[in-house]
């Protein structure tokens, strides 16, 4: 479906000169990595404050190409988003999560909510939430096990068709969050309207939290921001215990980070949260 043109070909060419990847041949090996099995789906832990257990995941996607070894997904992202491949990506991200969900299920493992990434492109082509009841019927997993996170930025771009789709996920009892936090231009009244039922403070704001206080007050009020209007609130980049007391004080729900965890696979992932 996607158009190579002469125009396409020196985009690409021109973008490659900033790094040590060819995004042409990424760009080109991409539609048949799936099929050769190069894609990967790594889980990071998310734990409740209260008691430090992981009761929820981040499913990552990770590419294990044969020439570039492990691909960033932030650069991969990106140019799957710009040619359009990014839909069957997120097709493939959520086949993945529910087959690992009834496996999860079969093995009596205990549940772990898995939280998906979004793009924008995924909810523009129409049938987005048909799709995702069909696989969630199709694997005969219970919808609350999954949850989308948007971040603020793509949310914002199309606010009315994104506020749409996500109260139909809700109502199906998929939880939504907004991801990257703080980052974009939300106004309040926005995101009052926005039916996102978990807020995740962005990973810049908390790089500096234990030396900054200007950064720990702007922490502390996005927290109480999050919960004045119903909404739990995740911090993510959480690498260190000081950061972990502050946050603690701050009355955060849930923290995501390498303190706890990188992302893993899924073998390693379950290793972890047996011991
Ligand atoms: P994100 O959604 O903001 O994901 C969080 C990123 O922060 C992940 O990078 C994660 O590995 C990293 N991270 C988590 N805790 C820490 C920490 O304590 N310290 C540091 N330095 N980093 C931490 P990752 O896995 O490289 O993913 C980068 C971005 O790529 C994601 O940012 C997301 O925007 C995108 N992405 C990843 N997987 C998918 C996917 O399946 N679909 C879509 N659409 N985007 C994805
Ligand atoms: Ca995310
Ligand atoms: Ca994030
Ligand atoms: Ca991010």
């Amino acid at each position: 479906a996607e158009k190579s043109g002469y125009g396409r070909v020196e985009f690409f060419l021109k973008e490659t000169e900033k790094n040590n990847y060819d995004e042409l041949i990424l760009y080109n090996d991409m539609h048949a990595a799936i099929e050769r099995k190069q894609f990967e789906v790594y889980y990071q832990p998310i734990v409740d404050t209260r008691n430090k257990e992981a009761v929820k995941a981040e499913a990552l996607i990770r590419w294990h190409h044969p020439e570039y070894g492990l691909v960033p997904p932030d650069l991969f992202v990106s140019i799957a988003e710009k040619t359009g491949f990014i839909v069957e990506l997120g097709k493939f991200v959520l086949d993945e999560v529910l087959k690992q969900q009834k496996r999860w299920e079969l093995f009596k493992f205990r549940q772990i909510v898995v939280s998906i990434n979004l793009s924008l492109l995924e909810i523009e082509t129409g049938h987005f939430v048909k799709e995702v009841v069909q696989r969630l019927e199709h694997h005969q997993v219970n919808p609350e096990l999954i949850q989308y996170e948007i971040t603020e930025g793509l949310a914002m771009q199309n606010e009315k068709h994104s506020a749409k789709i996500f109260y139909e996920l809700r109502k199906l009892g998929i939880g939504v969050v907004l991801d990257d936090f703080g980052t974009g231009y939300t106004s309040f009244s926005y995101l009052k309207r926005f039916p996102a039922s978990i807020l995740k403070i962005d990973k810049i704001l908390i790089d500096n939290i234990v030396m900054n206080e200007e950064d720990q007050r702007i922490v502390k009020a996005i927290i109480d921001l999050g919960h004045s209007l119903g909404m739990k609130v995740v911090v993510e980049g959480v690498e260190t215990s000081l950061m972990v007391e502050l946050l603690e004080g701050y009355g955060c729900d849930y923290m995501q980070g390498y303190y706890f965890s990188k992302p893993l696979p899924v073998v390693e992932f379950q290793k972890m949260l047996r011991q």
